[in-house]
């Protein structure tokens, strides 16, 4: 691949609501763009999904920000690569940061796919005409929980994600049962239900689609355990932060669903290969969402587009956090249904003027 140069910007934008989990609100948005060139021309996407503080993951945009710069762009420029999928091998004296590494491997797929002249779904085995789309929702108590999976409804979603933890959860869930009984109620725990296991038990009759990660990351055995004494499936979303991570999963039978994130694995490829590992071993897959702006979104329909994501996956209208994003044309979901982007790569292209809006800082990597 003919790789020139890399510009990456440093952006900030306020979400049109604040979005509550149990690990904290989110009310601004930091992200990472890269755009990465050839010699033609032709510009690659990524985006870097880390949150400003690390109350998601370790990552956070400034630790992001340095292993792009001071690390992986070096390596990525070292040599020429022949493939996306050599990227893994490039960066593998870069230990962890797969936020960092995601960045760098969805722009290089981006411009991939663009020197193919192929949409990126069917460089990656993409075989669906439509990805499926569902919705979460951070609420700050009951009524906003109603009124917003109301919202939802009148939108045609066809599921709803909502975040749980003790002491907010049978309640509210079951009162969204009472209310919207046709919608798939998916609920995610963001890890905080260690010493709480009676309070999840208590969630099994619900009939919920699955709980999303009650326990920390690391903590496979527990859910394991608690996924042998529920039928309502487990799954498994801060805990897959690598291949390694999955495979682990699916030999300790730790959940029946993953939440596969682009971001938090560390990139398409081996996104792509979790996704293959669980069509192999019949653990259901669907895309999570980051909060995030219009590329690492259109990556995600991109890969959503792959067979196993039968589900609907956090793929919510890009109007629905920003007044305006960054890229064009937004994403819309109409019915719970995504139309894919048209064109090459991602099909999506920067909003020129937005994107400068929103810009803190701007830094430039030459070859
Ligand atoms: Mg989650």
């Amino acid at each position: 691949m003919n790789l020139s140069n890399a510009v990456f910007s440093r952006i900030n934008m306020t979400l049109k609501t604040p979005f509550h989990t149990s690990l904290g609100t989110v009310t601004e948005r930091e992200g990472l763009v890269l755009e990465l060139f050839d010699g033609n021309g032709a510009c690659g996407l990524g985006e870097g999904v880390a949150f400003s503080s690390p109350w998601y993951t370790e990552e956070t945009v400034e630790t992001s920000l340095e292993m792009i710069r001071e690390h992986l762009l070096p390596l990525l420029f070292q040599e020429p690569i022949t493939h996306p999928e050599d990227l893994e091998k490039r960066f593998s004296s870069v230990r962890g940061n797969p936020m960092a590494k995601a960045a760098v491997d969805m722009a290089v797929w981006d411009l991939y796919a663009k020197q193919q002249g192929k949409p990126l779904s069917d460089c990656i085995g993409g075989t669906r005409s439509h990805a499926l789309a569902g919705v979460a929702i951070g609420s700050k108590n009951l009524d906003d929980l109603l009124n917003q999976a109301e919202q939802a409804q009148k939108q045609g979603y066809q599921r709803i994600k909502v975040k749980i933890r003790p002491g907010y959860d049978l309640v509210p869930l079951k009162a969204l049962k009472d209310r919207f009984p046709d919608i798939q109620i998916l609920a995610d725990a963001n890890s905080a239900y260690h010493g709480y296991t009676k309070d999840l038990l208590a969630l099994d009759d619900l009939g919920l689609q699955m709980i999303e990660q009650p326990f920390s990351p690391d903590d496979l055995a527990r859910h394991a355990a608690i996924q042998r004494e529920m039928n309502t499936p487990i799954c498994l979303d801060e805990s897959i932060n690598s291949y390694g991570a999955a495979v682990n999963a699916v030999e300790f039978k730790s959940c029946r669903v993953i939440n596969l994130k682009i971001g938090r694995v560390g990139g398409v490829t081996i996104a792509r290969r979790i996704h293959d590992l669980c069509m192999k071993h019949e653990i259901q897959v669907w895309c999570g969402g980051m909060l995030e702006f219009g590329i690492s979104r259109a990556h995600n329909v991109s890969l959503s587009l792959l067979p196993g994501f039968t589900i609907p996956g956090d793929l919510s209208a890009s109007n629905r956090y920003w007044t305006e994003d960054i890229t064009t044309p937004e994403l819309l979901v109409d019915k719970g249904l995504v139309e894919p982007f048209k064109g090459n790569g991602i099909g999506v292209k920067l909003n020129r003027r937005r994107l400068n809006e929103v810009t803190v800082e701007r830094f430039e990597y030459q070859k």
